[in-house]
């Protein structure tokens, strides 16, 4: 097996796993649990990775994992609603929750 990806978040790393899955792609999430037991060892060393079940499709998983991280976020936008300035990557406004327009 080989490894593809591995974040701290793993509700991103399930995502990515999702997505892999629908290009029909098998992974394996490997260290899930990992960080919880690890008290205040450095995080890194911990975070949940993804390993491709299939490593014949190596290629096809980084072509995947390729668009998916190129989906830059946009510019930083302010609310209409409190003026309020939000990082490119959300949707909604972090503060009151309006969506952006
Ligand atoms: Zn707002």
């Amino acid at each position: 097996m080989k490894k593809i990806y591995t974040h701290e978040n793993r509700v991103i790393l399930y995502n990515i796993k999702n997505l892999l899955q629908a290009a029909g792609i098998e992974t394996r999430v490997v260290n899930e649990f990992a960080a919880g037991a690890a008290g205040n060892l450095p995080a890194f060393d911990t975070w949940p990775e993804l390993w491709l079940e299939d490593d014949d499709r190596y290629e096809d998983a980084e072509e995947v994992l390729r668009q998916i991280l190129d989906q830059r976020p946009g510019p930083d936008w302010y609310c209409r609603g409190c003026q309020e300035l939000n990082d490119g990557a959300f949707q909604v406004c972090w503060k009151c929750g309006r969506a952006a327009d």
